[in-house]
């Protein structure tokens, strides 16, 4: 781990210039700045590059390999360009910035308008968060079917439900699909071994999951994504890039991309991408396949990342005797240091209990969790505390 610490000042202002904003102008104000106008194409020609496709498991439905992950508004000229350059899979989720600065029923507007055009070469899936209850799921699909103008979602998925909520979930898809308002329904998860049984079971619904993977992942994730492939489904990872940590070590995500384009399990990588330039140069990566100087780049980051990136298992659950919520911290603390984003950091944390956020690591001589995943989890939550408590 790194031994010099920076203060928060110091952090706010190395990393300003990667916060991540809801306005358009600040995300195009960075790319600006780092890599040139956020139009600007370092590819003079679309045609020399080649966009792998797969079919998603039981759905047949054609997809780009590399995905795009619509947090909030980009650039229209970022969708024009990924699409240009074969992109046909985008997957939509309200994140919590969008979602606190936008009124409850309005939806990433920007980025549905500027796909919009696209619509009949492009494969759209939204993840509804909210899965209180079969009714809420419902309102947030009109919600979004409302504002995106998108007719209907090629694919739905519902975030990390329990199997009760699996089963309401069920039911909601059922009512959507005889409205002709979703053709597919898919499942994100963080819990493997609680939720392949249920989704690989003959009558279930889900036809699409989301499951953390990347060069990281230890070989029980590659056992379920081999099960879940197996049973037909259609396989999407979750934080391919394993919480774009590489930036700190100044590499570049190619060969993650790689990795994963390696394994033919995977069908479709959804990745954030915030200029035309990164489009450009996630499409390039494919161009080539893993090569052994991946692999030395891949071993670079896995001493790097390991300590820092969890894969929310849920093996720490409950294990901290003064209570702290251990995987809502680090997820916190990779937000701030691998995606460079504060504000989203920000929001994470101040949504963690109050009285969970004045508890110190500092008063453990040690602490008595273990990750099985080699997440640093003391050094990580007193980041969190230095930047944000
Ligand atoms: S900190 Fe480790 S044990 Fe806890 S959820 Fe993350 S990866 Fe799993
Ligand atoms: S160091 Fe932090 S996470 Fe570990 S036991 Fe102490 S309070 Fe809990």
């Amino acid at each position: 781990m790194n031994s010099k610490k920076q203060t928060r000042r110091e952090f706010i202002k190395t990393t300003s210039g990667a916060l991540v904003t809801i306005g358009a102008a600040a995300s195009c104000a960075q790319a600006v700045r780092k890599e040139g106008r956020v139009g600007d194409s370092s590819q003079p020609a679309s045609k020399a590059l080649k966009m792998p496709k797969r079919v998603l498991g039981r759905t047949r439905l054609s997809v780009s390999f590399l995905g795009f992950a619509v947090f909030h508004l980009r650039h229209p000229a970022i969708y024009r360009r990924a699409v240009d350059l074969g992109i046909s899979y985008f997957h939509t989720v309200v994140d919590s910035n969008t979602r606190k600065l936008l009124a409850p029923d309005e939806y990433n507007l920007d980025a549905f308008a500027a796909l919009r055009p696209f619509r009949d070469r492009i494969v759209v899936s939204h993840m509804t968060v909210d899965r209180s209850s079969k009714p809420a799921m419902l309102k947030d699909l009109d919600g979004v079917l409302q504002q995106s103008g998108f007719g209907h979602l090629d694919i739905w998925y519902i975030c990390c439900p329990s199997p009760e909520q699996l089963d309401d979930f069920s039911e909601a898809v059922a009512a959507a699909r005889k409205a002709g308002k979703v053709r597919y329904a898919a499942l994100s998860t963080h819990r493997l071994a609680q939720d392949v049984p249920q989704v690989t079971a003959p009558d279930s619904s889900i036809d699409v999951v989301m499951m953390s993977y990347n060069f990281l992942s230890p070989p029980e994730d590659r056992e379920w994504l081999a099960k879940l492939h197996a049973a037909g489904l259609g396989i999407v990872p979750m934080k391919p890039l394993a919480g774009r940590f590489y930036e700190k070590t100044a590499d570049r995500p190619d060969a993650l991309i790689r990795w994963l384009a390696a394994d033919l399990g995977v069908h479709t990588i959804p990745v954030g991408m915030s200029t035309v330039g990164q489009v450009e140069q996630n499409v390039a990566a494919l161009q080539q396949p893993l090569s052994d100087e991946d692999r030395k780049v891949l071993k670079r980051l896995t001493a790097y990342t390991s300590p820092r990136f969890c894969r929310m298992c849920g093996a720490c659950d409950g294990r901290c005797p003064q209570g702290l919520a251990i995987s809502d911290l680090v997820r916190v603390a990779m937000y701030a240091e691998g995606y460079g984003d504060l504000h989203l950091a920000r929001d994470h944390f101040e949504a963690i209990p109050a009285a969970q956020r004045r508890i110190s690591c500092q008063d453990c001589q040690a602490c008595s969790v273990h990750c099985p995943n080699g997440v640093a989890i003391r050094d990580r939550i007193r980041r969190v505390q230095e930047l944000l408590a």
